[in-house]
């Protein structure tokens, strides 16, 4: 066994991921994430491709010529660490306490982007010439904010160019509480409602002159709250409605607000559609006889993905290395993984525990990180075992 193995903490994947940390590459700027993979890459044999559009660094990379493509679907932007203040150690300043490592992506990305291309690194090594599995690379640039330009960029450059995708892992943190505890095999939709409730502005003392939209909607908006929207099923969790945005007033104190606006986002499964929720939503509006301007949104649709030799043999390998059996969810939030899904074959979901993501003091646990290149590169051996 080699040293690395012995101390997580010198393992080449710990290594690649404090470097990845230490650029604070916050779409659209780069901070030096992306030319670090590239480099990388090129030098092990990949061929790479800069899928560069209005500022924003994404990176297609390929490896080999015959056979399957599978493919690591990872992004290299990580969300503002908020005040640095509130971190125990500086956000981009990756530091390892008690066999965890800090830092802002360690879990979202940059750790399990890490253990992918380590894992490969590994694999490569083991192969001969000609080997029947092409293995590529999807860097998106731009995930965590707007998706303005990152995976989506990449696919358009695959389709132009005819490749197909076989077998796809993304690297998304999507264990639950222990390491292996779930697998994602689809993603809930999302649907954002935007609703101004119309009143009648006037004075707090003259209620009888005005209507006041907060009063009018209160009961309405609670039955929204309450209502059970769907069931779930296997896969999905039940649909879920959180008002997450209210605003209304003119900020003095004795004038009752003439419009009340409400955002809300609602979580769901296939058995949910826009239009379902719009009318939905409209017949408990008019039902409760008030006047409304509500524009309802689709932000991701819900997907499952086909199920094949990809997910079992992901299945028995995270159950090989967690010691438990991986659960098939498609809770949590939505995940470039629905842009690739209708590109690829199959498709998996697999990376690290993700509770601290996107919090103060981000970290992983670093043993957990060897085993996730252990899962990585076995799950690459029993594909071109197949292949
Ligand atoms: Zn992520």
């Amino acid at each position: 066994m080699s040293s690395e193995n012995n101390d997580p903490s010198k393992h080449p994947a710990t290594l690649l991921a404090k470097d990845l940390i230490r650029c604070a590459s916050i779409a659209p700027n780069d901070a030096g994430a992306q030319l670090l993979l590239r480099k990388r890459l090129e030098t092990k044999g990949f061929d790479v491709t800069a899928v560069d559009v209005d500022g924003v660094l994404n990176t297609w990379a390929c490896y080999g010529t015959e056979g399957p493509l599978m493919v690591f679907a990872v992004h290299a932007d990580v969300v503002p660490s908020g005040d640095a203040n509130d971190w125990t150690s500086p956000p981009f300043e990756p530091e390892i306490r008690e066999g965890k490592l800090f830092g802002r992506g360690a879990a979202d990305m940059k750790g399990p982007l890490s253990a992918a291309v380590i894992a490969v690194e590994q694999f490569l090594i083991k192969q001969k010439k000609a080997m029947p599995l092409r293995i590529g690379f999807i860097i998106a640039g731009d995930e965590e904010p707007v998706n303005n330009h990152g995976t989506q960029d990449v696919l358009d450059y695959l389709k132009k160019e005819d490749v197909t995708i076989d077998y796809c892992m993304v690297t998304e943190p999507t264990s639950l509480s222990t390491f292996g505890d779930i697998i994602k095999v689809g993603r809930r939709g999302s649907i954002n409602g935007f609703l101004t409730l119309l009143g009648k502005q006037g004075h707090s003392a003259y209620p009888e002159l005005a209507m006041n939209p907060v009063h009018q909607s209160f009961k309405a908006l609670q039955s929204l709250t309450e209502r059970v929207w769907d069931q779930g099923d296997e896969h999905f969790p039940a649909a879920g409605f959180q008002i997450t945005n209210v605003a209304a007033g003119t900020g003095a104190a004795n004038v009752i607000p003439g419009k009340f606006n409400v955002q809300f986002n609602l979580r769901h499964g296939p058995g949910l559609s826009l239009e379902m929720v719009d009318a939905s939503i409209r017949q408990t509006l008019d039902g409760a006889g008030l006047r409304y301007e509500l524009k309802c949104v689709s932000d991701a649709k819900p997907f499952k993905t086909k199920q094949g030799i990809l997910t079992q043999i992901c299945r028995e390998v995270v159950s090989e290395f967690s010691s438990q059996e991986p659960h098939l969810s498609t809770g949590g939030g939505t995940s470039d993984a629905r842009f690739i899904a209708p590109h690829s074959r199959e498709l998996v979901e697999f990376g690290l525990v993700g509770d601290t993501s996107h919090h103060v003091d981000e970290h992983i646990i670093i043993y957990d990180l060897v085993r996730l290149v252990r899962v990585y590169e076995k799950i690459l051996d029993q594909l071109i075992d197949l292949a």
